[in-house]
């Protein structure tokens, strides 16, 4: 059996369909705001990209770009200007910050009804208890890549390999709001392979290739692959067979991957994600779809 491919691209391309719909339905243009401090080239990339899919949606997408020297004093009272302005739904911060910033602070900082990203401590509570609230949007992309293979997360064993705030505890909240039974594995686990054998679900979120292995995955599983690391083409030898290897490299020459052992686990797993074209599309048409959820929220 080969697994079939979760198209991550088309899931990501419904989802913006009805977030146009939905600013249409609105009859304004929900504001977003991406706050940028420093000139790291993927966060200007991921910025940059953030900022012009809004305004192909029909949001207002602006960037604020801070020069990498800006005290946390200083980007605290940006923050608070975007708090107090009503034309601004969603804020987010890019992440990491200069060494001289906590990211704490500034997370904590941001009204959580504008906090588009899900991070802020209140909300990241309320996704704890199941009240309704802006989620992370990785997780909550992930959640609907599960939802589109129709395989059933209710009653199903699901293991979340990764703990970390912004992917891998998120991820599991959303699995046990939806009544699965969560397992999350993480660096201190014992026997990663028990926790995944039982899995229904997988999902892989650590930055490790090859982590997730054929013999590790049920038959049948769904497998979501958060994972991306970039290789030099050299190793692209090491964890592709020859057909994959093509797809897998970057238009700046690198390797992109995955935790999974795509080729080896696609065999035996009844749904995958790819990567690329998998869960990273979904992290972007997920944050348009929270700026409208909080601007629709902040009005009622
Ligand atoms: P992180 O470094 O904050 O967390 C990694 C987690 O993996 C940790 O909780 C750690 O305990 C766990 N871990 C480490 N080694 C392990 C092992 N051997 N076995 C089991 N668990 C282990 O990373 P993150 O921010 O959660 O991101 C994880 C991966 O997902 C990265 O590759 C990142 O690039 C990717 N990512 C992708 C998207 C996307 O849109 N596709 C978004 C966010 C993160």
């Amino acid at each position: 059996m080969t697994a079939q491919l979760i198209d991550g691209k088309a899931v990501a391309k419904t989802i913006e369909a009805e977030v146009a719909q939905e600013i249409a339905r609105l009859g304004f243009s929900p504001g977003l705001v991406a706050v940028r401090v420093g000139n790291d080239p993927a966060s200007e990339v991921y910025v940059r990209s953030k900022a012009k899919k809004a305004r192909e949606l029909g949001l207002h997408g602006d960037e604020l770009i801070l020069p990498k020297s800006t005290s946390e004093a200083d980007l605290l009272a940006h923050i608070g200007h975007l708090n107090g302005d009503d034309a601004v739904d969603g804020i987010l911060v890019q992440l990491p910050l200069p060494g001289q910033i906590d990211p704490r602070k500034v997370i904590d900082a941001i009204d959580p009804a504008k906090d588009v990203d899900g991070f802020h401590p209140v909300n990241v509570g309320k996704l704890h208890l199941g009240r309704p609230t802006l989620a992370p949007c990785t997780p909550a992309g992930v959640i609907r890549l599960i939802e589109s293979t129709g395989a059933a997360i209710a009653g199903s064993n699901a293991v979340v390999i990764g703990r970390s705030d912004i992917v891998g505890k998120p991820m599991a909240a959303l699995l046990l709001q939806r009544h699965a039974t969560v397992t999350i594995a993480h660096s201190r686990t014992r026997d990663l392979a028990a926790a995944v054998r039982n899995a229904d679900i997988v999902v892989a979120a650590v930055g490790r290739p090859l982590l997730v292995t054929r013999e590790m995955v049920m038959p049948g599983a769904v497998v979501i692959d958060v994972g991306m690391n970039r290789l030099n083409p050299g190793d692209a030898d090491r964890v592709a067979h020859d057909e994959e290897k093509s797809r897998l490299l970057a238009k700046n020459g690198t390797v992109l991957v995955g935790d999974v052992d795509f080729c080896r686990v696609r065999e035996v797993a009844g749904w995958i994600t790819p990567v690329p074209g998998g869960v990273g599309p979904m992290t972007i048409a997920i944050l348009m779809r929270n700026t409208v959820t909080a601007a629709e929220w902040r009005r009622r």
